[in-house]
Order: C-alpha cells, then structure tokens, then sequence
C-alpha cells in the first residue's frame, strides 16, 4: 500500500522520509544540507555516520563492531546491513539511488547504493540474503525504500547496458523505455523487481518517484551538473 514521502524542512535542511518506515530514524537528504552541523539536525549522533567506499559493485559489509563509526570504511562496498543501535548507515548519491531496508521484528538495517551496475551484478539480492542468512531476516518482515535518483524521463543509456539487461531479465520491456530512437533505462522499476524477487512483498516496498536530473531546485544530479556533488541517505537503529 504506497503512503507516499514527506518532505521535512528544518533550518535550512530538507530531506524526505517514508511514513512507511515509522518511528525508524531515516532520511534521503536533498542538496540542501548544510555541510557542518547537519549530521546533528538530522539526528545522527557525532561521529556515528559510517560512509562506505562506494565501487558500483555488489560486495556488502556486515558492521558488527560497533566501536568504529564516523569514516569512510576504507574497504570497497556498496551495502551495509547492522543490528547495531547508534549507527547510521549512510550512502552519498547524485543519480544512483540509495535503497534503505529494515526488518522491524529483528531490528536489522541495510543501505544499499545501487547504480546499474550494482543492480545488475546483484547487489540488491545479496543484500537481503545477507540479511536472511546472518540475521535470520524473513522477506515478509523487510521494509524497503527506493530513494531519489534517475528517472527513466532522463537516464539515457547505450546499446551495451540495453542488452545487459534484456539478457538478464525475462521482462526488460519494463525496464527499457525507446523514445525517438534513444534508449532509457527505468532504474527504480529494476530494483523494484529486485527487492520483490528476494520475497520482499509489494506492499513493502515504498519508492520516491521523484528524478535527481530533473529536479534541480531539490538534488544534485551528475549527469546533468557533470560535476561532483552527492547527497546523503541514512538508516540508523536507536
Ligand atoms: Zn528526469
């Protein structure tokens, strides 16, 4: 049952939340982040913001050690999953979307980045079987929101991520939109696809629609800005 996001703006920060994931600590952050003291507005305690190295790849970090927070963790992932309290499990992105998970019955939490590339090498999948495997997580309990990225209205893509993605799916004509003879990959439907193919239910799986490319007054988008400039998504356990 989609409930939709709110848009939260508070001294000069705006982010976005999904009522579906209730009394959780969450946000997709927009542009409008200040950079100092934002980590604080946003309810994230001083130096428990955990940041991964993101490569596009579909390793995933089970954070256990619950002494260390507040960096970039120096190995390459693109997933975090913790049953840790106090700790949020941030995820920078400019069109990539972040994809944020809770299983509320184990009190477990996962971010997910999650470009092309990382949906197509199964990031999402092994994400929520970690969860599964080491923290006896159920798809059935899994809530799962799709943040703010590229939208299929932008997300030009070539020939070589069009056939990656017809050999790798049964119904790429869901994920694969032609309009006067280009090509676009809708993004946020393959990972929906993705978090449903785990067992997560439809009904668990909330997705902002809105487009990082199109929406300049809120996101940062590299494709259209060409330059760097990520916001934030964070998923914190209290
Ligand atoms: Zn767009």
């Amino acid at each position: 049952m989609a409930q939709g996001f709110k848009l939260k703006d508070e001294n000069g920060i705006t982010y976005l939340q999904l009522p579906l994931f209730r009394r959780i600590r969450h946000a997709f952050c927009t542009r409008f982040v200040g950079e100092e003291g934002s980590e604080a507005a946003l309810g994230i305690p001083p130096g428990r913001l955990l940041t991964l190295r993101q490569v596009h790849g579909a390793e995933v970090l089970i954070f256990e050690e619950n002494t260390r927070a507040a960096l970039t963790y120096p190995l390459p992932y693109d997933a975090v999953i913790t049953d840790k309290k106090r700790v949020a499990l941030g995820i920078w992105t400019a069109d990539c979307l972040p994809i944020l998970m809770v299983d509320r019955s184990k009190r477990i939490i996962a971010a997910v980045h999650a470009g092309w590339r990382g949906i197509w090498r199964g990031v999402i999948e092994r994400t929520v079987n970690e969860m599964m495997k080491t923290f006896g997580c159920s798809p059935a309990d899994i809530l799962a929101g799709i943040g703010p990225g590229i939208g299929p209205c932008c997300y030009e893509v070539g020939t070589d991520v069009v056939s990656l993605f017809q050999n790798s799916h049964d119904t790429p004509d869901q994920l694969i939109q032609e309009r006067e003879g280009r090509t676009y990959l809708d993004l946020k439907r393959a990972a929906q696809l993705e978090l449903s193919k785990t067992g997560i239910p439809l009904d668990n799986i909330e997705t902002i629609p809105l487009c990082t490319a199109c929406r300049e007054d809120l996101f940062f988008s590299f494709r259209r800005d060409k330059k760097p400039g990520r916001q934030l998504s964070f998923i914190m356990l209290k």
